[in-house]
């Protein structure tokens, strides 16, 4: 065990991404491995929101929607936002959440693809599934229908009834990573839209939009880009379909002059129509500047190294054993995974808990999954040891029996 903790010491001092964690203001004696679920919060965050608060909103009050830019703020975070996910400027918008964003894009999509199925996997998102539940419910006419299949079947399941694909790049319980290029080409071949969640992905490994020639996607900014709890979510929709068929939300900022007051809807022509209301400035600022971490960064050096914190974890968990008493359910090919790796166990939530009582924070995901997540800014391989280290300790004293660990909160 030792000669692992110096080789993790080693790992770290040649790591190019050692110095970023001093950007990031976590609890000291918290290893941190669930960034997938909500990122920590940072300096750069920290100071911002202070500056616009006190500032902005403070000092220069409602003369800050023109002075400091407020109104732009959508599309300038969105276009930085666009930079990390492979898209050029004017096709990605910061605003609302994920599932306000999947309506407005499956809305869309429906609108301007032939046919009513939309095809996704049975374990996607709950969310994304419900929103469209919630659309075939609003407009029982158009017979919309939800094909679920399997992550293995979808290549082969998209023929010409399907009228939009409907995919998470990572899935959020397993980890697995689907090959978005061939699904989209495929999608393509039979006229059909591809809309991509890429909340496990922004932040976390490349992902090329405009390249891969993706119609629409969807990600939020809690996750892998440390914008905080609620931060707005952002959605891309490439140039070609802009002003086609303009998302349903009509609001007034969406709308092409909201400052004329008309009562008739006018769809802006640009990526402003996917706005709906006022844009919620103190969180989004705290969004710029998370986002302006990654400006000295390179993705691939954040998916170079996640692959090896990864890596770096399974290894442990074979060195003390723990792979025998855990079932990964995730791909065995780092290549074929995203930032996390997620481990089957009958007592996993009791488990996650007693790791967190020992200062690990991880995620636990029902039924029976421990799902962790290896964040690459700040996440270092001495951190990967020691979490290893603790949760051999809980296995080998049985800690998790306590009674205090079994109880479930309203979140988990
Ligand atoms: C986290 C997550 C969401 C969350 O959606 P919100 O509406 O922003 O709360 C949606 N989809 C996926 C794949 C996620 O991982």
């Amino acid at each position: 065990m030792l000669e692992m903790l110096e080789e993790a010491r080693l790992l770290d001092n040649r790591d190019p991404l050692n110095h970023v964690k001093t950007q990031f203001d976590t609890p000291k004696n918290t290893i941190y491995l669930d960034g997938n679920s909500l990122g920590p919060l940072s300096y750069p965050v920290n100071l911002r929101v202070q500056e616009v608060m006190n500032e902005q909103w403070g000092q220069d009050l409602i003369k800050s929607w023109n002075q400091h830019n407020w109104i732009h703020k959508p599309q300038q975070v969105g276009d930085s936002i666009g930079k990390l996910i492979g898209a050029a400027s004017g096709q990605t918008i910061c605003c609302d959440s994920i599932s306000v964003n999947l309506f407005k894009v499956l809305s869309v999509a429906l609108n301007t693809h032939e046919g009513s199925t939309v095809l996704s996997t049975k374990d996607n998102f709950p969310t994304d599934l419900y929103m469209v539940q919630g659309l075939k419910a609003l407009f029982s006419a158009r017979n919309i229908e939800l094909k679920l299949v399997a992550e293995k079947q979808l290549e082969k399941h998209i023929d010409e009834d399907i009228a939009v694909v409907m995919v998470s790049q990572v899935n959020f319980r397993s980890g697995a990573l689907l090959d978005i290029p061939k699904l989209t080409k495929r999608a393509h071949e039979n006229n059909a839209a591809i809309i991509v969640d890429v909340a496990h992905s922004a932040g976390a490994l490349p992902v090329h939009l405009d390249r891969w020639k993706v119609d629409f996607a969807v990600g939020c900014t809690y996750k892998y880009l440390n914008a905080g709890p609620g931060a707005p979510a952002f959605l891309y929709v490439a140039k070609r379909h802009l002003g086609a068929s303009a998302q349903p939300l009509y609001g007034w900022m969406g709308h092409a002059e909201p400052f004329e007051f008309s009562p008739d809807y006018q769809p802006a022509a640009d990526i402003t129509q996917y706005l709906t209301g006022t844009p919620p400035i103190i969180s989004m600022a705290a969004t710029e500047a998370a986002v302006s971490i990654f400006e000295s960064v390179s993705i691939d050096e954040i998916r170079d190294k996640s692959i090896k914190l990864g890596l770096a974890f399974e290894r442990a968990m074979e060195t003390s054993g723990l792979d025998q008493r855990f079932q990964s359910i995730s791909p065995s090919s780092p290549k074929q995974r995203g930032s996390q790796l997620s481990y089957e166990h009958p007592e996993a939530f009791a488990i996650c808990q007693a790791w967190i009582a020992e200062g690990v924070i991880a995620d636990f995901r029902a039924p029976n999954y421990l799902r962790i997540g290896f964040a690459p800014l700040y996440l270092s391989f001495e951190d990967i040891f020691h979490a290893v280290e603790k949760l051999e300790k809980i296995m080998r004293t049985k800690a998790y029996n306590a009674p205090k660990f079994q109880a479930k909160n309203k979140v988990t």
